[in-house]
């Protein structure tokens, strides 16, 4: 499969875990002359399908992309699909973690819950197109806590591990995530594409 991304981290995340199925990921650096992938969808999912429908139709591959973010209910879903640029096109994950606290300022406990989202969408060369979600639940803090992870990581607290995803350790982070999550959905995914692919052989 191909990822739709040039981020290695991203891949190797992927790779780790696609690679007891027997599938082996390979990235966008592999096609360095594949135009840029505008992400102009108005939701995760938008965005997620858009990018894989490129990567497929680009290389010829089936295409596996992702679109994550952080969604606050007392903003009402915001950063969302603005989370990676929400302070700005050239600010950095501690200014969007500034802008979201003081957005949140004086907002009630019983009002910080929030969630991070991630949707993965799987296009075939035969252009069939599946989606999956990966969801996971938390509050803002009212300041950061921990030095792990990236993004919103310090100000996200996980109520049933008395941790914000930035103290988690990585492991355990890696198994309760929404991108996790959202993976476990591909798998599935996958098993379904394997069949399919095994009834065509038969007939
Ligand atoms: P992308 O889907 O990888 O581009 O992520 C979009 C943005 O959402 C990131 O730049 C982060 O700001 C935020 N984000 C997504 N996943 C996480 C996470 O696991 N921890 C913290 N922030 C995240």
């Amino acid at each position: 499969m191909v990822l739709a991304t040039r981020n290695e981290n991203k891949v190797k995340e992927v790779a780790q875990f696609l690679a007891p199925h027997d599938i082996e990921v390979v990235s966008l650096n592999e096609f360095p002359d594949l135009p840029e992938i505008a992400e102009d969808g108005e939701t995760f999912k938008e965005n997620a399908v858009l990018k894989a429908t490129e990567a497929c139709m680009f290389t010829g591959l089936t295409a596996l992309a992702d679109d994550s973010g952080l969604e606050v209910d007392y903003l009402d879903g915001l950063p969302g699909i603005h989370s990676a640029r929400f302070a700005g096109e050239d600010k950095n994950d501690s200014e969007n973690n500034k802008k979201l606290l003081e957005l949140m300022t004086g907002a009630p406990a019983e009002q910080r819950t929030a969630r991070f989202k991630c949707v993965m969408a799987v296009a075939t060369t035969e252009c069939f197109v599946y989606s999956t979600e990966g969801v996971c639940a938390g509050v803002i803090l009212e300041e950061p806590r921990g030095a792990g992870g990236f993004g919103y990581d310090p100000l996200f607290y996980l109520p049933e591990y008395g941790k914000t995803f930035a103290e988690l350790d990585l492991e355990t982070k890696n198994k309760i995530s929404h991108r996790a999550r959202a993976l476990n959905g591909v798998l599935d995914i996958i098993e379904e594409l394997k069949i399919m692919m095994r009834e065509e052989e038969e007939e």
